[in-house]
């Protein structure tokens, strides 16, 4: 609340202003007011998306979790990744076994399924592969996701799933805040499991 507060106030009054000096300032003027609120749109959506994880209520979501078949978040997260995919040419393959069904809530698996798929594409130089596996292994159900892309170094390794941490590639590459793999943790903890990564640095990253 403190932070998306303030926030909301100066998005309103930026709204208000930019519509009541439409005409009196410079279009020039005009479009640096736009520029301002299309940050402030973008600050707010980081802070919901991080407030979101970061209040993923355990004991509630535990309360409604449904037998969930690994094939459809894995499914819906592959679809999301598709776009971004698609424009640098990687290919995104998965492979579910029927079995792979655990106790959970498929929204929430879907969106951590979705952080680590999305990392994959984005991490990975054109024309690279992503590839998700999911199986059952006696009580467990493993899923793994393993790109050809950039790598971690070993430095990071030990770091990437706090929250606000950006690794060697996350600083040099394509924009992020650093949340998506504290959330992921998460997600992941909240249905008893664990999370982990594994790299070749310059050649790719497996989380399992
Ligand atoms: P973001 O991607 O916004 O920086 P994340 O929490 O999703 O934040 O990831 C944290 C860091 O982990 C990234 O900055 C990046 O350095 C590293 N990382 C995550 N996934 C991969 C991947 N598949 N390949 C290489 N580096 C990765």
């Amino acid at each position: 609340h403190e932070l998306r507060s303030p926030l909301g106030a100066i998005q309103q009054n930026l709204f208000v202003l930019t519509r009541e000096l439409q005409g009196v300032i410079s279009e020039d003027q005009q479009r640096r007011l736009e520029r301002m609120g299309v940050r402030i749109q973008d600050l707010l959506g980081l802070v919901n998306r991080w407030l979101r994880g970061f209040t993923v209520d355990m004991a509630g979501l535990q309360a409604s979790f449904q037998p969930v078949a690994l094939s459809v978040p894995v499914g819906k997260a592959v679809e999301n990744a598709q776009p971004e995919a698609v424009r640098k040419a990687i290919d995104v393959s998965a492979e579910v076994e029927p079995e792979a069904v655990v106790l959970g809530d498929e929204g929430t698996l879907a969106e951590a399924l979705l952080n680590i798929i999305g990392n994959a594409v984005k991490y990975s130089r054109e024309g690279g592969r992503v590839r998700v596996v999911a199986g059952r292994e006696g009580e467990k159900v493993v899923v793994s996701v393993t790109d050809t892309g950039v790598g971690i170094p070993q430095a990071d390794l030990p770091h990437i799933f706090a929250d606000f941490y950006r690794g060697k590639a996350g600083e040099r590459g394509p924009g992020g805040a650093g949340i998506g793999l504290g959330i992921t943790r998460r997600i992941v903890e909240a249905h008893g499991g664990t999370i982990a990564a594994a790299s070749d640095p310059g050649r790719g990253s497996t989380f399992t």
